[in-house]
């Protein structure tokens, strides 16, 4: 293996001892801390282990967090009127609508009701198109994209004047991440290619990539020969494919891949992100550093 591994756990540490740091200052200077509400309806079980892991993160950062967990029959007007409470609470920097909703629920008019100023998943139209301006506009880059850009800039790799191929277009990963790459600005710069599945010429694009970013969800999808040599890969795809007894628990877990071909890419590639232990980490921590930001901006600090 010659690729050097940029590893979301580690990257994530760093950013976390930051944000810590950073918080332990605000209240000594202002007697504030940030404050996030992840609102959950219902059960759904992966919905409830994400949730946890945020408030384990913000806890561990001394934010103030609260989980305001809601019954799978609270009705959208309901639904709304909470929503409004927490755009009105000054204690609040960072308001999250944990997904999927149930199917009652319209969850486009809900995301959209959070006051985009404290939507720090940055998915409400307003935070989009301050993405698509770009500079001081954008205030909440979204959460996976702004962890991709983190690990490619942390990981020391050029990106002005580079050639980025994304490879999806989705409106959580491929659009957005596109769309900062192409910006002026630090950590960008570079000359951007989406390809998707109207695609002719798959490999011939991504063979072309200084920078190749994957988030398709297809295992593999990716050869080795489809990169170029020296490339820094960023492999965002997550997929089940398997299961196996944990070492730690005894339990059964998934067993996870990324989009691309690990092991063999590892020869062509100069960086590559593994999965697990990748961009995973990161998303959930980019998520605090929003918070961060929208509490700062809430103190006038920025
Ligand atoms: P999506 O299904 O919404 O979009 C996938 C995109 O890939 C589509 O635009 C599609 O055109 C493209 N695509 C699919 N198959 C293709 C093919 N054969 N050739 C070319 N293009 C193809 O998915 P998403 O939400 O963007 O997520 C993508 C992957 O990233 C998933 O595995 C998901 O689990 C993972 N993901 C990880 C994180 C994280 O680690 N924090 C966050 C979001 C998504």
């Amino acid at each position: 293996m010659s690729a050097k591994l940029i590893k979301g756990t580690v990257i994530r540490e760093e950013i976390l001892a930051e944000l810590r740091a950073e918080t332990e200052e605000l209240k000594q200077k202002y007697g504030r801390v940030p404050g996030l509400v992840t609102i959950l309806v219902g059960e759904n079980p992966a919905s409830v282990s994400y949730v946890t892991l945020k408030i384990k993160t913000a806890k561990r950062l001394g934010y103030n967090e609260i989980q305001d967990s809601q019954s799978p029959d609270i009705t959208e007007d309901a639904l709304l009127r909470l929503i409004e409470k927490y755009n009105h609470d000054d204690d609040i920097n960072g308001i999250l609508v944990q997904l999927p909703l149930p199917d009652h629920i319209d969850e486009k008019k809900v995301l959209n009701k959070i006051d985009p100023d404290k939507d720090v998943d940055g998915f409400h139209p307003v935070n989009v198109g301050r993405l698509m301006i770009g500079g001081d506009e954008v205030k909440f880059p979204p959460c996976t994209p702004a962890a991709i850009q983190e690990m490619i800039v942390r990981a020391g790799v050029e990106t002005k004047g580079a050639e980025v191929v994304v490879v999806g277009r989705s409106n959580i990963v491929g659009k957005p991440i596109a769309n900062m790459m192409m910006q002026k600005g630090e950590g960008a710069n570079a000359t951007v290619t989406v390809v998707h599945t109207g695609t002719k010429n798959l490999a011939e694009h991504c063979l072309r990539a200084d920078i190749l970013i994957v988030a398709a969800g297809v295992p593999g999808l990716v050869k080795p020969e489809w990169i170029k040599k020296g490339a820094c890969v960023i492999d965002v795809g997550v997929n089940r494919v398997g299961e196996k007894i944990s070492e730690k628990t005894g339990k059964k877990i998934a067993v996870l891949s990324g989009d691309v071909d690990f092991e063999p890419a590892c020869e062509r590639a100069g960086f590559i992100t593994p999965v697990p232990g990748g961009v995973g980490p990161m998303t959930i921590t980019m998520l605090m550093k929003n918070t961060m930001k929208s509490f700062k901006y809430s103190l006038g600090l920025l």
